[in-house]
C-alpha cells in the first residue's frame, strides 16, 4: 500500500470516529440527514452500558443533523430540588440519577462545572455537554432568589416552556440560519481532504502540489474556524470556555473541522422535552406513537417510583411527574390528539393472554402477576 493510500485510510477511520456520538441514558436523538424526514433513536443497540450508548451521524455530505432532546433532569418543586425524576423513556432503562433533594432554603451555592452540575458544592447532575448544567445553573440561581409563594408558578412556567412549541420552532430556525456558512465550509473542506487532495497527490507527487494545496488548506481551516466561532456565540452565548475548547479543536484538527456542524447541532434543542421535538420534526404517526408511551410511563410510572425510601424524596417526585403529565396532556390537546384514545383499554394480541402492563403494554397469560420490565407492575385484565 502507498503513503497516499495509507494517509487516506487514516483520514477516513478518524473521520467515522468522529461521526460517533455518546449519548448519557435519559437523551433521545433526532436524526436526519437531509433534514427532510427525521428518525428517532432512543437506544442505539451497540455499543452501550447502563450509563448511554454510542450513536451516529450520517457521515456523507451534506453530514445530516443530530439534535438531542432530553427529559428533564430535576424534579424542581415548591420544596426543593431533586436530582432526577420519575419519568423513564420508553425503551431506556431508568437514568443514573444522584437522587439527592435539597430543600430551597438550604440551597446555598449553585455552580455549572463543564458537565456537571453542583448543589452546595456536591454533584446534583451530570449531562452530556456543558449547556445544560450552565442552562440549569442559571435557573436554579433565579429560582432560589424567589419567595415560596412566587416560585410555585414559575416552575410551572418553566415546565410548560419544556414543551413551547413556537419556541422550540424559534430556536430551530435560528440554529438553521447560524449553521449555514460553517456547513458550507465544513462541505468544502471535506472535498478537499477526501477529493481534490488525493487526487492531485495522486497525480502530482507530494512535492509538486503540496505549494497550492497547504495554502488552500490553511485558508479554509480558517474560514471555517471563524464561522463556527460566530456560530457557536450565537447559539450558546454562555459557554465561552466551551467555545474556546472547540475553537482550538477545529483549527488544529481538520477531521473535526469537517464535522463543526454537528457541534452546533447537538445541544440546541435538548432545554425541549423530547415529546416536544418529536412533533416539531417526526412524522405524526411516529410522534403520536412516542406520545403514546411517554404519556403512558407518566400516567402510570416504573417501579418503584423513584428509586428512595425518604417520604419527602418521593413526595418531590411524584409532585413532578403530576405536574408534567398534565403538560404533557397539554399538548397532546393541542395536537388534537384525543386522550381517550390513549386510555382505551388494549384487546388481547392473543387467545390466552388475559393480563396487560398499563406502561408497557405488554400482554400476559393468567399466570403472571407482575411485568418485571416495569420494575414489577402489577398487572391489569385486558379487554373481553
Ligand atoms: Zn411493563
Amino acid at each position: 500500500m502507498s503513503d497516499q493510500q495509507t494517509l487516506l485510510l487514516v483520514l477516513l477511520a478518524l473521520y467515522l470516529g468522529e461521526c460517533l456520538l455518546w449519548v448519557r441514558r435519559g437523551g433521545v436523538v433526532f436524526r436526519s440527514w437531509l433534514g427532510l424526514r427525521w428518525t428517532l433513536s432512543m437506544h442505539s443497540g451497540v455499543l452501550a452500558n447502563d450509563r448511554g450508548d454510542l450513536h451516529w451521524n450520517w457521515p456523507l455530505p451534506p453530514f445530516g443533523t443530530v439534535h438531542l432532546a432530553r427529559a428533564p433532569a430535576l424534579a424542581l418543586t415548591p420544596t426543593g430540588l431533586l436530582g432526577g425524576t420519575s419519568e423513564v423513556l420508553p425503551g431506556q432503562g431508568r437514568p443514573g440519577v444522584t437522587g439527592r433533594f435539597v430543600p430551597w432554603e438550604t440551597c446555598q451555592s449553585v455552580a455549572a462545572d463543564h458537565k456537571r452540575l453542583l448543589v452546595n458544592g456536591e454533584v446534583l447532575w451530570q449531562g452530556d455537554s456543558p449547556h445544560e448544567p450552565l442552562r440549569l445553573a442559571a435557573r436554579l440561581r433565579t429560582l432560589v432568589a424567589l419567595s415560596p409563594t412566587a416560585r410555585r408558578p414559575q416552575l410551572q412556567a418553566e415546565l410548560q416552556a419544556a414543551f413551547d412549541r413556537s419556541a422550540l420552532a424559534a430556536a430551530r430556525a435560528n440554529f438553521l440560519t447560524q449553521v449555514r456558512p460553517v456547513r458550507r465550509w465544513a462541505l468544502t473542506l471535506f472535498g478537499f481532504l477526501f477529493g481534490l487532495g488525493p487526487a492531485a497527490i495522486w497525480g502530482g507527487g507530494w512535492l509538486p502540489t503540496v505549494w497550492y494545496l497547504l495554502p488552500g488548506f490553511g485558508l479554509l481551516i480558517i474560514l471555517t474556524t471563524r464561522a463556527f466561532l460566530r456560530a457557536h456565540r450565537a447559539l450558546y452565548p454562555a459557554a465561552g470556555d466551551e467555545r474556546f475548547r472547540l475553537g482550538i479543536l477545529v483549527a488544529l484538527a481538520p477531521i473535526s473541522a469537517v464535522r463543526a456542524t454537528d457541534a452546533l447541532a447537538r445541544s440546541v434543542l435538548e432545554r425541549f422535552h423530547p415529546l416536544a421535538v418529536a412533533f416539531a420534526l417526526l412524522p405524526r404517526a411516529a410522534a403520536v406513537d412516542f406520545a403514546r408511551r411517554v404519556w403512558r410511563d407518566l400516567k402510570f410510572p416504573i417501579q418503584p417510583e423513584f428509586p428512595s425510601t425518604e417520604p419527602a424524596v418521593v413526595a418531590a417526585a411524584r409532585w413532578f411527574r403530576e405536574q408534567e403529565l398534565a403538560a404533557v396532556e397539554t399538548l397532546l390537546t393541542a395536537e388534537q390528539i384525543d386522550l381517550a384514545t390513549l386510555t382505551e383499554p388494549a384487546r388481547p394480541t392473543e387467545p390466552e393472554n388475559t393480563l396487560h402492563c398499563e406502561r408497557c403494554e405488554t400482554q400476559f397469560t393468567a399466570a403472571a402477576t407482575r411485568c418485571a420490565e416495569c420494575g414489577g407492575r402489577p398487572l391489569v385484565p385486558l379487554a373481553a
